[in-house]
């Protein structure tokens, strides 16, 4: 039918949510699903109102913003439109209709980046990380050195690099005076670009197991030895070891520069200059007590700082039985610089930036003129080619010991099991898994909907949507479902 009408239309693969029995199902049944509003997102009212006049101010100052950056915020400005396409459904009991609009998939996108936050924490849960405790060990450089790191690729990749060994060698080291012979370890790195706030601030998060990995002498399987937790000496001793190597690193770094100053790439000349923008405004907590949680907080422990300013925080923890903790833990890694929650388009114009934590002085929210956080947005734009998390040790795709320890998740599992392969989840399964939200439930009578196909073609789109929104389907207006639960995951 479709194809006569010379539609571009491509058949989706169905989810296999039809099989989740009301056993599976959380607290209450599912809601069912109802798309995204996205004129509701300031972000992306921020980019469709502004972004035009962004990228020609950066033109008149003979600055121009690199091609994928423009790329990547301009598809924002598209993402959750049903005028740009969308996949169509239809109810197999009373034939309803149902568009669902195509996402950007996008980093900063404040909804797209929920979504693969979510999917990507199910895939290493269930097909990543074994049942073991681990721990979070979070580096954070000084504020020169971050900067430069921010915008090289190369030296990202070494600094955070000599991160993941020097915590693999501490352990190595400590199951080596146990006398465990060939110890293995493992560390799921992740380098974030951002800080609250917008905040453009790189640093790298590892998970990394609390112990160490033994092959048996056959091969055939691999055990798990727990290892006592750190003492704040032993993450001193990381700290000021990583420290050491980082200044052989950065001495070489800057030799090549001096050989090769084309490196100074013209490409991201002007993302440092947008990373400095400031808020126009700062709101502040009035009363005395609120503005009191500003001050800074007293020596945490587990927490130490080199004499260079490298900070480095081991203090969070993770049992072996808390795998859901683990999840969110994981999804703490992948999370969008400004969840939607945090952000709104105040009566003047200009926008305010909730915090997450107050800052020092009473500070809990930042106010911007929407250029000016359209710059900030710029910078942290991460570069195509920048791999933002790493598998190291046994946890590395070809380490022999990998397929012995990464759990099988069982076939009757109360939840959707992720895929083998990250961003495969179909997106029907990774609602119900995250937000117990049927997306296959029809609005007009609950029956079941299938997916039909994916629409592309201008014309078509215009006669579906007069179809979808005539009067026999219309649906009374319900409130987004996905904000905010995706919100309060964000913020946990
Ligand atoms: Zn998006
Ligand atoms: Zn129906």
């Amino acid at each position: 039918m479709a194809g006569a009408h010379g539609w571009r239309v491509r058949i989706l693969q169905t989810s296999n949510l039809h099989h989740a029995g009301p056993s599976h199902r959380g607290p209450g049944a599912p809601r069912s699903y109802a798309p995204r509003d996205a004129e509701a997102c300031p972000l992306t009212g921020l980019l469709r109102d502004h972004l035009d006049e962004f990228i020609a101010g950066c033109d008149d100052d003979q600055r121009p913003l690199p091609r994928f950056v423009d790329r990547q915020l301009r598809a924002i400005t598209t993402c959750g439109d049903l005028t740009h396409g969308f996949v169509r459904l239809e109810c197999t009991s009373c034939r309803g209709p149902r568009v669902v609009p195509f996402s950007c998939k996008v980093r900063l996108c404040p909804s797209c980046a929920g979504r693969r936050m979510n999917e990507q924490a199910a895939h290493l849960v269930d097909r990543v990380l074994p049942q073991v405790p681990y721990r979070q060990w979070v580096l954070t450089l000084p504020g020169e050195l971050a900067r430069v790191v921010a915008f090289d690729g190369e030296l990202s990749t070494a600094v955070f690099g000599v991160f993941a060994d020097e915590l693999s060698r501490w352990q190595r080291e400590r199951a080596n005076d146990l006398g465990i012979a060939d110890p293995q370890t493992g560390s799921l790195l992740e380098i974030q670009r951002f800080a609250d706030g917008a905040r453009l601030y790189p640093h790298a998060h590892a998970v990394v197991p609390d112990g160490v990995f033994v092959a048996s002498s056959d091969g055939e399987s691999a055990h798990f030895i727990r290892q006592d937790p750190p003492s704040d000496a032993d993450v001193a001793h990381v700290v000021s070891r990583v420290e050491q190597r980082l200044t052989r690193v950065l001495a070489r770094w800057r030799a090549g520069r001096h050989r090769d100053s084309a490196h100074d790439s013209e490409d991201t000349d002007i993302l440092p200059v947008c990373a400095e923008v400031r808020p126009t405004e700062f709101v502040r907590l009035v009363s005395q007590h609120e503005s009191e949680q500003g001050r800074p907080a007293p020596k945490k422990p587990l927490c130490a700082r080199s004499p260079g300013g490298l900070e480095l925080h081991a203090e969070v923890t993770i049992a072996a039985h808390d795998r859901k903790g683990l999840e969110r833990l994981c999804r703490y890694l992948s999370r969008p610089p400004i969840p939607q929650d945090r952000l709104e388009r105040r009566a003047d114009g200009k926008y305010v930036l909730s915090l997450k934590r107050t800052w020092k002085g009473g500070v809990k929210a930042i106010v911007f003129e929407p250029l000016d956080l359209i710059a900030r947005l710029a910078a942290l734009v991460p570069a195509p080619y920048l791999a933002l998390r790493r598998f190291h040790g046994v946890f590395a795709p070809h380490h022999t010991l990998r397929a012995l320890i990464v759990p099988t998740p069982s076939a009757d599992s109360p939840v959707p099991i992720a895929p083998m392969r990250p961003g495969r989840m179909s997106w029907g399964d990774l609602l119900m898994r995250v937000w117990t939200i049927d997306a296959l439930k029809c609005p007009h009578c609950g029956g079941r909907m299938r997916v039909i196909a994916a629409i592309h073609d201008p014309d078509a789109i215009t006669a579906i949507l007069a179809a979808v929104h005539s009067e026999r389907w219309v649906i009374p207006a319900t409130g987004p479902p996905i904000d905010s639960p995706l919100a309060a995951l964000a913020a946990a």
